[in-house]
């Protein structure tokens, strides 16, 4: 069975062609500046690349030259577009109505809709991408709705509610939603499928970071918390982002340096975080270049990442009652062994013993890092959203 996955932008649409049975990347490529002039980047697998620089005026036609590229006869994979079994589309915010993918139908689209002032940048452009699909693809070609935010509506209300006046959280749907669902979803899946153990049985901390970073604490095969919030700002400090601050300092900063809301949501979302501290780099290989080369704040950025990360792997552990299993990916998870020691030094008192041999190099491969003897397994486990959007599609149409 072949999937299409997409996962559109206000101005592009990156997508990967799927032999789900397999698990083979047919194809995959990126449509930019869509809107603005047009550049379909596309990448056949064992056939030569092809960049096409042909005015793209709105998602649409850039859908139909996806499906072009993919059915060409020099690079193309596929003989038809009627191959292509289904769609699967990345979606930011299903609010409170989704915990697990769907079948798109009117509802859907009018929830996704519903939630435009949840994910103001990401849903409209979502929406358009699965628009655009239904205007090109076959009819009746089945799309699906993988959200990030589905994964954590298992939350009890307890993780999940601000201490905000109640009424005011009702009226605008206020509370901790969380992202990269999907990455935690698949990367806890299978880190248990990769131990040989029950999912449902593990308490399992699990650690996103990227450019965007989270925490997800899942038992009973549930997601119970996850540091991300209302918007993907909260948590622990990423590239630009902030992550948790008192919030007080926004008024405070709004009223004396003169900012306007959409200032201030700017320099807390694109000015702060490891390169507002450093004033070096959003890149974390950059901050351990500079810091090895003695550059103060880029060290203090660096601690401040694994201070704050291991702050929160401690507190789901202790909202667990323990933990089974930490594991690490995405960009910096994946390829930093430095960040991954640095975040489990001092937990030896709640059963981590690092195994630092197993650790040091280790890049993008899965694999344990603790001990045989250690008490919590340690693991590295690459994630693939992609691919976990292909298999949720697949599963849900077949
Ligand atoms: P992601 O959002 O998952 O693509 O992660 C991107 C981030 O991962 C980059 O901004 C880097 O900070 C980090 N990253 C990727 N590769 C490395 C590496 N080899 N060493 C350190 N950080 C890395």
């Amino acid at each position: 069975m072949k999937i299409l996955v997409i996962n559109c932008g206000s101005s592009s649409a990156k997508f990967q062609l799927f032999d789900i049975d397999t698990g083979a990347v047919l194809a995959k490529g990126n449509a930019e500046r869509i809107g603005i002039d047009g550049k379909l980047t596309y990448k056949p697998a064992g056939k030569e690349d092809f960049v096409s620089t042909e005015p793209m005026p709105d998602h649409k036609v850039a859908v139909q030259m996806i499906l072009d590229a993919l059915v060409d006869k020099d690079h193309g994979v596929i003989a038809d577009v009627s191959e292509i079994a289904a769609v699967g589309h990345r979606v930011l915010h299903g609010g409170k109505y989704y915990s697990e993918s769907v079948i798109v139908d009117d509802d859907v689209k009018r929830i996704i809709r519903e939630c435009f002032p949840l994910g103001p940048l990401h849903n409209p452009a979502n929406l358009i991408g699965i628009e655009a699909c239904e205007d090109v693809l076959p009819a009746g070609t089945p799309q699906v709705a993988v959200f990030d935010t589905a994964f954590h509506q298992t939350m009890p209300a307890k993780a999940y509610t601000y201490a905000l006046p109640y009424e005011l959280s009702e009226k605008y749907s206020i509370r901790r939603y969380g992202f990269h669902g999907t990455s935690h979803r698949y990367v806890s899946h299978r880190v248990a499928d990769f131990l040989g153990k029950n999912y449902e049985d593990l308490k399992i901390i699990t650690c996103h970071l990227g450019n965007g970073s989270s925490f997800a604490a899942v038992k009973d095969g549930k997601c119970q918390d996850t540091s991300m919030g209302l918007t993907p700002l909260a948590g622990i400090c990423m590239g630009t982002r902030t992550g948790d601050i008192d919030p007080a300092i926004v008024p405070f900063l709004m009223k004396n340096e003169n900012l306007s809301a959409d200032e201030m949501d700017t320099l807390l979302n694109k000015k702060s975080g490891v390169e507002g501290v450093s004033g070096v780099s959003s890149d974390f290989r950059d901050l351990e270049k500079a810091a090895n080369e003695g550059n103060e704040r880029a060290q203090l950025a660096l601690d401040m990442f694994a201070y704050q990360g291991k702050k929160i792997i401690g507190s789901y552990a202790a909202a667990m009652g323990g933990a089974d299993v930490i594991v690490f990916t995405a960009g910096i998870g994946e390829n930093t062994d430095k960040m991954r020691k640095a975040m489990c030094e001092g937990l030896e008192y709640m059963g981590v013993e690092f195994d630092d041999e197993a650790n040091n190099g280790l890049r993008g491969k899965e694999a344990i890092i603790s001990k045989p003897s250690s008490k919590v397994t340690v693991c590295v486990i690459p994630t693939n959203e992609e691919l976990a959007i292909a298999q949720e599609t697949e599963r849900l149409v077949r």
